[in-house]
């Protein structure tokens, strides 16, 4: 990351502009990295296609330990590891959560 000369900020992409400096330049509110998105998709894939007993989990630079429950539930309730972290289930029994 470099220094923007237009805003002063250290910020993605500023070669001379930061990308929020052009996408304003360019009359627009906000701006998508297309080479970004494209690594997204492709580490989401990547993510997805892991054996969930096989990962180290790690948050906040540490690895975190789950219970092998609620792995076991999860890898049969045909949802993509992306939800077991976006959904939270690494922090809570699938069945249980849907009985309260
Ligand atoms: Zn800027």
């Amino acid at each position: 990351m470099k220094d923007c000369n237009e805003c002063g900020f250290q910020k993605h992409g500023a070669e001379e502009r930061c990308f929020d400096c052009k996408a304003e330049q360019a009359g627009k509110r906000s701006y998508i990295q297309i080479e970004y998105l494209r690594m997204l998709d492709s580490e989401k894939r990547r993510f997805n296609n892991l054996d969930l007993k096989d990962i180290a989990f790690i948050e906040n630079g540490k690895i975190i330990e789950i219970p092998e429950k609620y792995i076991e539930d999860f890898q049969y309730v045909g949802l993509s590891n992306m939800d077991f972290i976006l959904g939270e289930y690494y922090k809570k029994p699938f069945f249980d959560e849907e009985n309260n």
